[in-house]
């Protein structure tokens, strides 16, 4: 064969170079499975791939690369944020943007619940586990088959508490010192505990086969919704979701809202604040619903044909998810009113409450504010600092001319205004002359009589 006429330029036009990555464009394990990986055991392999500690390539290349999420001080993001990295919060949404520029992938947000951000609410409560919990045998499984040993997506999720495939239940406490694991470890090694170096899969424990019907099929359900990461991805709206409960509304409850609601054991105005109202369900409560339909959430949202002869009817025997899990009664809060709220108390200078007393009037936490209302709460905050400043300063204003009179009171009795007659005099008053400026003021105004 002849080489001769190829030249340099016909290379350059047939040899294309992919543009190069800031970071190894590892690939997620078990994407489009019910096994898929999840966001954080990904970004701490990839922090082993580059030989560094999760959090060092956290502070170093990610956060920096974040507007507005850098603010976040990197000891509150570990404490309080990370575990919303695999919901549909902010940072889940700013992590895979920038996990994807970083890596140069494009299919990074499977590995959260964002494709499902039209039905499933940012941060809700029964919504991402507060502590990493694993299956101890799926680990030892990876360690003995020598495969990279990850943590599956369906394990962040709080209501996910069974694994299908070993029939045991999760664990989110070290075997070895019965510690629970911070989200990013110190060091990149998954599989062992953050704070003993033991291993977290273990394969000995004999345990009882689990035989909770209603616990499986929610890790079911989990599962089904991780492996259609895909579809909803491409195809869910809001609008498919309120759509698909309509239909139901008028196959099974001749078009009332209500009934279907108390049909399927929710409270009355359900279906109303779901359809009309446009609200997302809660996730446990989006569960609790293809639970009581009997279908899996990819069947309810994507099967096209009409749900044909379901048994409707209410049952009263079945445990509804809030029994499993306490907080599930709660809507997730109206942000735009919490907003408009909030507004109010910034554009209004007389009102210099704390946001720990307005915290308590909205019945919500700081956390949350903070998160959702970043720029409201810090006004909030430098308002009431700054009210409290003013105070002091009138205070003092006070307490100088108190000091001054009562001085001026003992001079013009003729007796000597001494230390020991102030004090006596102010402390009443609650005041005293170990403050500087209380002491400050006697000795000035005993200089201006002469003493
Ligand atoms: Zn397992
Ligand atoms: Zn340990």
């Amino acid at each position: 064969m002849v080489y001769s006429d190829v030249t340099i330029d016909d290379i350059d036009d047939r040899v294309i170079i992919p543009p190069r990555s800031r970071l190894f464009g590892l690939a997620p394990i078990g994407i489009g499975s019910s096994v898929s990986e999840g966001l954080i055991s990904y970004l701490i392999r990839l922090a082993g791939e580059h030989c560094i500690s999760p959090k060092l390539m956290i502070s170093a290349e990610l956060l920096p690369q974040m507007r507005g999420v850098n603010a976040v001080r990197h000891a509150e993001f570990h404490t309080d944020y990370a575990k919303t990295l695999q919901s549909t919060g902010k940072f889940a949404q700013s992590f895979v943007k920038v996990t994807e520029q970083l890596t140069c992938r494009s299919d990074i947000s499977l590995t959260t619940t964002l494709p499902w951000h039209a039905i499933v609410p940012s941060i809700s409560s029964g919504l991402m586990t507060q502590h990493p919990k694993w299956c101890s045998r799926c680990l030892a499984a990876d360690r003995v088959s020598g495969k990279a040993p990850y943590f599956r997506l369906v394990w962040g999720y709080k209501l996910y508490q069974v694994c299908l495939e070993h029939q045991t239940y999760l664990v989110d406490e070290c075997p070895w010192c019965g510690k629970h694991q911070p989200f990013f470890p110190d060091h990149a090694v998954i599989d062992r505990c953050n704070y003993c170096y033991g291993w977290l899969g273990t394969q000995a424990v004999e345990e009882a086969i689990i035989n909770d019907e209603q616990r499986r099929w929610t890790s079911l359900a989990i599962e089904d919704m991780v492996s259609h990461g895909l579809q909803a991805r491409n195809e869910l709206t809001g609008e498919m979701f309120r759509g698909k409960l309509m239909s139901l509304v008028n196959t099974y409850a001749d078009g009332h809202k209500t009934r279907l609601s108390e049909m399927l054991g929710f409270t009355r105005s359900t279906m109303a604040t779901w359809i009309t109202k446009q609200r997302k369900p809660l996730f446990p409560q989006f569960l609790y619903l293809c639970h009581q339909l009997g279908m899996l959430p990819s069947q309810l949202l994507f099967d096209n044909s009409a749900p044909q002869n379901l048994e409707l009817a209410y049952k009263p025997g079945i445990k509804k998810l809030h029994q499993i899990l306490p907080k599930i009664g709660l809507q997730e809060p109206p942000k735009a009113d919490i907003y408009l709220k909030l507004k109010g108390i910034c554009n209004d200078a007389n009102d210099c409450r704390s946001l720990t007393e307005i915290t308590a009037i909205l019945s919500l936490t700081k956390t949350y504010l903070s998160y959702w209302f970043p720029t409201e709460c810090k006004l909030i905050s430098l308002k009431h600092k700054q009210s409290i400043h003013r105070m002091t300063i009138q205070r003092h204003k006070e307490q100088i001319l108190c000091v001054r009179n009562i001085t001026w009171q003992l001079h013009g009795q003729g007796i000597y205004p001494s230390n020991r007659l102030v004090a006596k005099a102010i402390a009443p008053l609650k005041m005293s002359l170990l403050k500087p400026h209380i002491r400050a003021t006697h000795r000035q105004t005993l200089r201006n009589l002469n003493y």
